[in-house]
């Protein structure tokens, strides 16, 4: 039998069980294809044959239509850190509505900058705005004003958010993602390879680069995040050029540390962007940055140099801007009792306890772990960045679905395991204990590869 083959055959196996456990799921979707685009309500939110509707969260746990329960690896793209209804969040939120949905210039907007400017080190100014998207557009727009150059600096496997010069290179290769991206979108985005000084010291030559844009976890292609020399050398690099260095800190902001990851390596980059975990699961984000550069976002600047436009309607609606508060607060809070090192050591347990389960049936498998974040890679290895961006993702997939029939959340296609600070041991063995079972019960076996020193027999 080919791999192909085996990999229909398991795949019909797992459907079959995804489908007897899911009929109401299955039932929404099929209503939801007939008024929503592709039945979601965006393109990460679907996977084949069709995806799962939750009903409610709760702590680590999400419930779906079928009145299932999961342990939620997704938390909605990560948003979740504080887990699903956190008191202090729900309470931030119901304490707002008497006062308004939108105020013009609510002092709520200075209580949440100032907890910024308190936690992350690069954060002298901020400008709050609605999403991580809306951050990237208007920190390279800020960058390029400041330094008056075209172009940006983006690493292969990173994702920036959904802007058209953004969506180009999220794999190893110069191709955008999808259609309707112009060559004049992409056009001022400079690819390169991370972990590749000379390369980047080659894209940062012609001196018409105005910022190195860096997700420091290097989370979309599997949380390859370099040492805070690796980091160090970068913004010198950048400096050198003229360039300014920006960190993208959608996934790593207030998650890797309560001052994100800047604090974590030591390394201060010139503007850094947040979203997901600041709010709590709420929809906010923030450009945050030297002074000097952030002024070129101050309509009443006095000091000489350029002014770039930034506003949007729902900047600073209260309900996020309070949630994003009581999050930070609650990040703090963390940070003072051992929360962060308690989720990273939950994520050495997830991650160990997963590649031994795929060891105990033969099959190869490595892991990353960084922060409250875990990625597998069904493979012996090596672990390299290379190695593992090249591998075959159909297995693995097709693993996240058999997860769901056990009780596990994570998206088949996306493949993370976010962990939550509802996360707590028990919710840990029981992930670990539903993919012995999926092993047990699905034979993985004839579509990867034998663990190490080991070889399967078909
Ligand atoms: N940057 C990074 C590193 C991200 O992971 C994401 C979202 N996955 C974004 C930017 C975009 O954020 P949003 O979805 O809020 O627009």
């Amino acid at each position: 039998m080919t791999q192909d083959t085996a990999l229909l055959e398991l795949s019909a196996d797992v459907q079959a069980a995804y489908l007897a456990l899911t009929p109401a799921s299955a039932a929404w979707h099929e209503r939801a294809s007939r008024v929503l685009a592709g039945g979601v309500s965006g393109t990460v939110r679907y996977w084949k044959p069709y995806p799962l509707s939750m009903m409610a969260g709760d702590g680590a746990w999400v419930t779906d239509l079928d009145g299932r329960r999961y342990v939620d690896h997704f938390l909605c793209g990560a948003c979740l850190l504080p887990g699903h209804r956190n008191p202090a969040l729900m309470e931030a939120i119901a304490a707002t509505p008497q006062h308004g949905s939108l105020l013009l210039n609510d002092v709520l907007s200075c209580d949440l900058a100032e907890r910024v400017q308190a936690m992350v080190p690069c954060a002298e100014r901020v400008r709050l705005l609605n999403s991580g998207t809306e951050a990237v557009m208007s920190a390279l727009r800020f960058a390029r004003a400041f330094t008056g150059r075209p172009v940006v600096i983006k690493f292969y496997g990173t994702y920036h958010g959904q802007g058209d010069d953004m969506l180009f290179g999220l794999d190893a290769r110069d191709r955008r993602l999808g259609a309707g991206i112009t060559d004049a979108a992409v056009s001022q985005t400079r690819l390169v390879p991370f972990g590749h000084p000379e390369a980047l010291g080659v894209a940062l030559a012609a001196g018409d680069v105005a910022a190195v844009l860096l997700d420091p976890s290097m989370h979309h292609c599997g949380l390859w995040a370099g040492t805070a020399d690796d980091y160090a050398a970068i913004r010198d690099a950048a400096h050198a050029a003229g360039a300014l260095l920006i960190f993208d800190e959608v996934i790593s902001g207030f998650r890797l540390d309560a001052g994100g990851a800047q604090t974590r390596w030591g390394v201060v980059p010139d503007l850094a962007v947040f979203a997901k975990a600041f709010g709590g699961g709420e929809k906010i984000g923030a450009v945050a940055g030297q002074a000097d550069i952030m002024a070129v976002a101050d309509p009443a600047r006095t000091t000489p140099g350029p002014f770039a436009f930034q506003s949007g309607t729902g900047n600073d609606v209260r309900n996020s801007v309070a949630a994003a508060i009581a999050a930070l607060d609650f990040y703090k809070a963390q940070e003072a009792s051992g929360g962060y090192k308690r989720l990273q050591s939950l994520a050495e347990r997830l991650g160990n306890g997963l590649s031994q389960a795929f060891a105990e049936h033969g099959i190869g498998c490595q892991y990353n772990a960084l922060g409250p974040m875990v990625r597998l890679f069904l493979t012996a290895g090596p672990k390299t960045l290379d190695h593992c961006l090249a591998l075959d993702p159909r297995a693995l997939n097709l693993f996240h679905l058999a997860l769901i029939t056990e009780g596990v959340l994570t998206l088949p296609g996306s493949n993370d395991f976010f962990l939550s600070f509802a996360h707590r041991e028990d919710e840990i063995d029981h992930v670990i204990a539903a993919a012995g079972r999926v092993l047990n019960r699905f034979d993985f076996r004839a579509i990867t590869e034998p663990a190490e020193g080991g070889h399967h027999v078909h």
